[in-house]
C-alpha cells in the first residue's frame, strides 16, 4: 500500500511542480529526470523479493522486472537525445521500441500464470515464450511504426499509430490482468493482478490525454500527463511487495502430467513475420536504407523466434524425460518394496506391488477383480465402515487389520492409508503400505514363551535337585532291607518301591535335562549321521505302524560341537511324537527328516502327516509336564527336554508353520567346521 501512495504523491508533486515552472527547458529537465525515477520501484521490490518466489511466480515477477529495465534503458536513451543532444520528443529512435517492448510485458508476462501453481518444470517454456512474444512485438513495432516513422514524410502517420497503440496495449494489458484475477480466485493473486490494474487504469486516462497531445504536435516531456508513465511502476511495485511467497512443497511427480502449451501458436505467429516483412518491403518501398534494415530485421526475428521455439523444444522433452525417469524410479521403488504395496481408485485395486500379491496370494490379474474389503478377515469387517469415513475426511489412517489370503488363511497385519488427492483437492486414489505381523507375532510368542519357560525351569531345577537326594536315599534304604529280609512278602514290596523311586528318579533326572544350562562332554558331530543312527533306532517301530520314513540329507552340512547321545534323544523324542500323532489320529502318512544347512548353522526337521498343533496349544507344547495324551501314558516331558537340549547348545527348537501336520525344527550352530562329504 505504501507504495501506491507513495506513487500518488510522487505524481502530484510532480504535476504540480511541473505545472509551477514557467521555464520550458527547466520543465524538459525535471521532467526526464523524474520519469526515471518509477521504474526502479518494482525493480527493487522485485531484486529485494525474489528469493521468495520460484518457478512460474519467478518467471512472472522476473518479466515485470524486465518491464521496468527496459523502460528505465530507453528512458536513458530519451533523456540522452533530448537534454543532451537537444532533439525535442525523439519518438522513432531505438529506445522507444525498448519502452514499447517494455510497456507490452505486463501483458506477456501473464503467459507464467503465475496464480496456477503449475509444475516449476514448465517455467523455463514460459521464459522462452515470453521472450518469442517480446522479440515479436519488438518486430512488429519496429516494423509498422518506427521504420516508416523515420522517414520524414510519414513522421506524422507513425506518430498517430503510435498514440493510438500506446493506451491500446495498456488497455490489452487491463484486459488480460482482469482476465486473471477473475481466473485467480479465491486465492491471493487477484489482489496482487487488480493492484497492478488500478496502476493501469489510471494511466490509460492520463495517456490517453498524452496520445491526443502527441498528435496535436502540443505534448513535450515535463507535461502533467508523464504521470501516466509513472503510476503503473508504483503499482506494480505494491503488487510485487504483496505478492504470495511461493510455496516450497514440491511434489517429486505431480498427478496430473506435466503437459506443456503447444508451441504451435508461436509457430504460427513466427511464421507471419517473413509475410509481414516482406510484404511490407514489396508493398510499402521505403528507400533502400530502410528496406535493407526491414530485411534484415525479418531475417534476424525469425532466426531468432525459430531458434527460441527450438530451445524450448528442447527444454520440453528434456523435462518429459525427467519426469519419466522419477516415474521409473517411483515404480521400480514401489515394486522392489518389500512392504506390502497397493494403489486404490474407488473400490478396485488399481495397483499392487508383487510383495503385496505373494503376501494375499492372488496374481495381479485376479487383484484387478478383487475388492479391497475383500481382502479383510470377517474378524475386521466392523471396523472398515469407520477407518472409510476417516479415509473420506482425507486424513492417512493407521490400522491393525487381520487380512485374508485367497486360500482362505489370514494374517495380522499393520497398514496405512494415505489418500491421494489432485490439483482440485479431490481424492482420486487411496495408498495403502502394509506390513505382514506374522514374523513379528511370533517373534513376540517365542519370547513370552522361552521367558515363561526359563521361569519354569528355575522352578523345576530347584524341586529336582532337592528330590534327587531323598529319592537316592529310598532306593539304597530299599535294597539294604531287601537284601536284609528273608521275607518274600515284604521283598516283593521292597522291589516294588525301588522300582517306583527309580522311575521317580528317571523323570528328575529328565528334568534336570530340561534346565541344564550346558551340555555334557561335546564332540566335533556329524549330524547327518546322528540323525541317521536315530532313525535307525526307531525304525522297526515306525514301519509297524503303517508310516513311511522319508530322509532327505543335505551333503554340505558342517560339524556341529555337540553332545552326541542329547543331539540323539532330540530326534528320537522328534520321531516318536510324530509317530504317535500319526498314529493315534489313525494316519499312515509320511515322516520326513531332513537336514539343511542355513547361514552357518545346521537345521534338522522333523516333519509329520498328522493332525496338527492347534494355536491355542503351540504356546504350551515345550513346556514340562505339558501333555495332551491320556493321563499315564507320556509324562509330557519329550519336548521339554529336547528343547532344554537345544538351548543347551546354544541352539533353538522350534515348531514350524506348515500346512498339514506338524514340523518341528532344531536349529544347532555350526561348529565351523566344513563337514565330512564336504571335504575332498
Ligand atoms: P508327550 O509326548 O509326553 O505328551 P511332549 O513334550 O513330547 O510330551 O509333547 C507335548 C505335547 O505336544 C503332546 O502331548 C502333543 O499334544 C503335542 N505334540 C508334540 N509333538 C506333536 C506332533 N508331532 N503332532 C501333534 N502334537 C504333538
Amino acid at each position: 500500500m505504501i507504495w501506491a501512495i507513495a506513487g500518488l504523491a510522487y505524481s502530484l508533486v510532480y504535476a504540480a511542480l511541473v505545472a509551477a515552472l514557467d521555464d520550458a527547458h527547466l520543465r524538459l529537465l525535471v521532467g526526464n529526470v523524474a520519469l526515471l525515477l518509477p521504474p526502479l520501484a518494482p525493480l527493487t521490490v522485485v531484486v529485494w523479493r525474489r528469493r521468495r518466489w520460484r518457478g512460474h511466480e519467478a518467471v512472472y515477477w522476473g518479466a515485470i522486472a524486465a518491464w521496468a529495465l527496459l523502460w528505465f534503458i530507453g528512458q536513458i536513451g530519451w533523456s540522452n537525445d533530448e537534454v543532451l543532444h537537444a532533439t525535442p520528443n525523439p519518438w522513432f529512435r531505438w529506445h522507444i521500441i525498448l519502452q514499447l517492448c517494455g510497456s507490452a510485458l505486463p501483458l506477456i508476462a501473464l503467459v507464467a500464470r503465475p496464480h496456477r501453481r503449475e509444475a516449476p518444470e514448465r517455467a523455463v517454456t514460459s521464459v522462452l515464450d515470453i521472450t518469442v512474444l517480446v522479440v515479436l512485438t519488438a518486430f512488429l513495432y519496429w516494423s509498422l511504426i518506427i521504420a516508416p516513422g523515420t522517414e520524414r514524410a510519414q513522421s506524422s502517420m507513425a506518430l498517430r499509430s503510435l498514440a493510438i497503440i500506446g493506451p491500446l496495449v495498456r488497455v490489452a494489458s487491463m484486459a488480460g490482468l482482469l482476465w486473471a484475477a477473475w481466473d485467480a480466485r479465491p486465492g491471493p493473486w487477484t489482489a496482487v493482478y487488480l493492484r497492478m490494474t488500478a496502476g493501469l487504469v489510471l494511466a490509460i486516462a492520463l495517456l490517453t490525454v498524452l496520445s491526443m497531445m502527441v498528435v496535436r504536435g502540443g505534448y513535450q516531456t515535463g507535461s502533467p500527463a508523464d504521470v501516466g508513465w509513472m503510476l503503473p511502476f508504483f503499482f506494480a511495485a505494491w503488487a510485487a511487495e504483496s505478492a504470495p511467497v511461493s510455496s516450497v512443497e514440491r511434489r517429486a511427480v505431480a498427478l496430473t502430467p506435466v503437459r506443456h502449451s503447444s508451441p504451435a501458436l508461436l509457430f504460427a505467429a513466427i511464421l507471419t513475420v517473413p509475410f509481414l516483412g516482406y510484404g511490407l518491403v514489396y508493398f510499402a518501398p521505403m528507400g533502400v536504407v530502410i528496406d535493407r534494415m526491414r530485411e534484415i530485421a525479418t531475417v534476424a526475428t525469425l532466426v531468432g523466434g525459430i531458434a527460441l521455439i527450438l530451445v524450448r523444444l528442447r527444454v520440453e522433452q528434456h523435462a518429459v524425460e525427467q519426469a519419466n525417469e522419477r516415474v521409473r524410479l517411483l515404480a521400480a521403488a514401489c515394486e522392489q518394496a518389500v512392504e506390502l504395496i497397493m494403489i486404490v481408485a474407488g473400490n478396485r485395486i488399481a495397483y499392487a506391488n508383487d510383495a503385496f500379491c505373494r503376501a494375499v496370494g492372488y496374481s495381479r490379474e485376479e487383484l484387478e477383480h478383487v475388492t479391497p474389503v475383500a481382502l479383510v478377515a470377517p474378524e475386521s469387517q466392523a471396523d472398515v465402515p469407520a477407518l472409510r469415513e476417516r479415509l473420506r475426511e482425507k486424513q492417512a489412517v493407521r490400522s491393525t487389520t487381520v487380512m485374508l489370503r485367497r486360500d482362505g488363511s489370514t494374517f495380522h497385519a499393520d497398514w496405512t492409508a494415505s489418500p491421494i488427492l489432485d490439483g482440485a483437492g479431490r481424492i482420486t486414489h487411496v495408498v495403502g503400505v502394509v506390513r505382514d505381523l506374522t514374523d513379528d507375532l511370533r517373534l513376540r510368542d517365542q519370547v513370552v514363551r522361552s521367558e515363561r519357560l526359563s521361569a519354569m525351569s528355575e522352578l523345576v531345577s530347584g524341586v529336582a535337585h532337592e528330590l534327587n537326594d531323598p529319592l537316592q536315599s529310598i532306593v539304597g534304604t530299599a535294597q539294604t532291607v531287601s537284601g536284609e529280609s528273608s521275607d518274600p512278602g515284604l521283598k516283593k514290596d521292597l522291589e516294588r518301591v525301588r522300582h517306583e523311586a527309580d522311575r521317580a528318579g528317571r523323570i528328575v533326572r529328565n528334568l534336570l535335562t530340561f534346565v541344564r544350562k550346558s551340555a555334557g562332554e561335546r564332540v566335533l558331530l556329524d549330524v547327518n549321521e546322528v540323525v541317521q543312527s536315530a532313525v535307525r533306532l526307531r525304525a522297526y517301530g515306525v514301519e509297524i505302524a503303517g508310516i513311511e520314513v522319508r530322509e532327505e540329507y543335505a551333503p554340505n552340512l558342517a560339524l556341529v560341537l555337540a553332545n552326541r547321545d542329547d543331539i540323539q534323544q532330540v530326534v528320537i523324542n522328534l520321531i516318536m511324537n510324530a509317530q504317535q500323532a500319526m498314529t493315534g489320529s489313525g494316519v499312515h502318512g509320511v515322516l520326513s527328516v531332513r537336514t539343511a544347512m542355513e547361514q552357518d548353522a545346521v537345521i534338522v526337521e522333523v516333519r509329520d502327516e498328522g493332525p496338527g498343533i492347534p494355536p491355542e496349544v503351540a504356546g504350551r507344547i515345550f513346556e514340562p509336564f505339558f501333555t495332551t495324551r491320556p493321563a499315564g501314558s507320556g509324562p509330557g516331558l519329550g519336548l521339554s527336554v529336547a528343547f532344554g537340549v537345544a538351548s543347551a547348545h546354544g541352539g533353538t527348537l522350534e515348531l514350524i508353520p506348515v500346512g498339514r501336520g506338524a514340523c518341528f525344527r532344531l536349529t544347532l550352530p555350526g561348529g565351523g567346521f566344513p563337514g565330512p562329504r564336504a571335504v575332498h
